[in-house]
């Protein structure tokens, strides 16, 4: 039996002193993969060491409704960096908590929806899944939710106490119902009927360790250990095995946060001499034009990724990358929103004598806030940004870009800045009918950038 335990806070302190005694009962007790969901500055830091250092163990980062108002700026701009790197399945946990706590002041309810929405936003820029806390604000968080949807990766309500009557709100969102130890608590009727009620397909199984153990434990630590009493609780509820309900919540944890331990799917392939690297699936536009709403596929190849690829299998797939003209990073997404693996595999390729092409969308700036090119240099041998229109209000029709910024002179920015810098930049249009493309093209020049037009929905071939 395998479980998945798809809420943890590992990096409390209160597992400071047994941290792998935990992980080991974990293990043993069936719990082979878990999330460790992010809260706070300081945790989402913590967490990031962690996930490094245990194979089975991902993270999400994200600032809890408790750290407003009294979190700043910088720690979004942190968010940014930190949701890129390897391991980070989804964003949270984020949302609201209106519960007040005596001798505390009460909860500043202005500032949490104002971090709540600035997360929802950036959620939708890195397209990850969220990870959802409401408490006494499921009116107010639903409200939100809707404004900023639709969510193309989903997300899970985290400990769901949103009873029945916000149920179907949830599952229409396309939301999962994250379970724990309350459901044994006497009081817990409304959460039990949830349980017996929501479809198996939108199940999640998790503790929120050390917080929230199940009622034998009440009142001291909880571990992920003490999920399987989560799982047999659920079981019973749903009148079915403890091994069928282990199936099903595993199943839907690996689907909502691509987990697929084994297979990741093709990362990396080669056309006529070139070869690509399939980093992501995940992009901060949703192009009218871009292949992957049709399919997945280039050529041969299916380019639907289980699981995002870690730098060490990337660079074992590559093999001897001199074989080839060169490598490129494409991802069937954007490749810039896993920029640190990015360049640790462009390191490797280029000690070995290999040369290195990034396609990007160019959106380099509002993926991070700064400018990331300076890094890059050594490392990129040339970028190919596709740009698509010269005219910003086309752009943002056709490319619809996941941001409110005007991404168009985003761009043209960082197009401009890259060639300045010495980069070899081609800019690219996609032939649509509708475009000019000789104003692209003379705005390519403009700026220093050779120009390629590319036949629609024609991939992986010479034009
Ligand atoms: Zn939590």
């Amino acid at each position: 039996m395998v479980l998945i335990d798809t809420h943890v806070h590992l990096e409390d302190e209160a597992f400071a002193s047994d941290r792998d005694e935990i992980l080991q009962r974990a293990e043993e007790t069936g719990i082979k993969t878990l999330i460790n969901a992010g809260s706070a500055v300081e945790a989402n830091r913590k967490i990031l060491q962690l996930i490094r250092q245990a194979p089975n163990m991902y993270g999400s980062i994200g600032l809890h409704p408790h750290e407003f108002p009294n979190t700043s700026e910088p720690a979004f701009t942190d968010m940014r960096e930190q949701l890129c790197q390897e391991k980070i399945v989804a964003l949270g946990e984020i949302g609201l908590d209106y519960h007040v706590f005596p001798d505390y002041p009460p909860p500043d309810q202005k500032a949490q929806q104002k971090a709540f929405c600035k997360q929802l936003e950036m959620a939708k820029l890195f397209e990850l899944p969220i990870i959802v806390h409401v408490r006494e604000a499921y009116e107010d968080a639903l409200h939100w939710l809707k404004q900023y949807g639709p969510y193309t990766n989903g997300g899970v309500m985290h400990c769901y106490a949103g009873g029945e009557e916000h149920l179907a709100t949830v599952l229409d969102m396309g939301f999962y119902t994250g379970i724990g130890g309350p459901v044994t608590y006497p009081k817990a009727e409304a959460m039990r009927e949830v349980v017996r009620i929501v479809p198996s397909d939108r199940l999640l199984l998790e503790t929120d360790a050390p917080y929230l153990p199940p009622q034998f434990r009440r009142g001291k630590r909880n571990e992920p250990a003490y999920l399987k009493a989560v799982a047999e609780a659920c079981a019973v509820l749903r009148n079915v095995s403890l091994e069928t309900l282990a199936e099903q919540t595993s199943a839907n944890a690996r689907c909502l946060f691509k987990l697929e331990e084994k297979h990741p799917g093709t990362f990396v392939y080669d056309i006529q001499g070139y070869l690509y690297i399939n980093l992501t699936n995940r992009c901060s536009a949703d192009c009218t034009f871009c292949p992957r709403r049709i399919r997945r596929q280039v050529q041969q190849y299916e380019l639907s990724l289980s699981r995002e690829p870690l730098a060490e299998e990337l660079i074992a797939g590559i093999g001897d990358p001199a074989k080839y003209r060169e490598v490129v990073f494409c991802g069937f997404g954007e490749p810039i929103l896993r920029l640190p693996t990015l360049l640790q595999v462009a390191k490797a390729v280029k000690s070995r004598g290999g040369r290195v092409r990034v396609d990007t969308n160019g959106h380099a700036d509002i993926i991070f806030s700064r400018d990331i090119l300076p890094e890059c240099q050594g490392l990129v041998d040339e970028w190919s940004v596709s740009l698509n229109s010269a005219d910003p209000e086309q752009y943002t029709r056709l490319v619809r870009p996941r941001s409110n910024t005007n991404v168009h002179a985003v761009v043209v920015e960082f197009i401009s800045r890259a060639v300045k810098m010495g980069f070899p930049v081609t800019v690219t249009a996609v032939k649509l009918s509708e475009v000019n493309t000789q104003a692209v093209q003379k705005l390519a020049e403009s700026l220093g950038a050779r120009y390629r037009g590319r036949l629609h929905q024609r991939l992986g071939e010479p034009e």
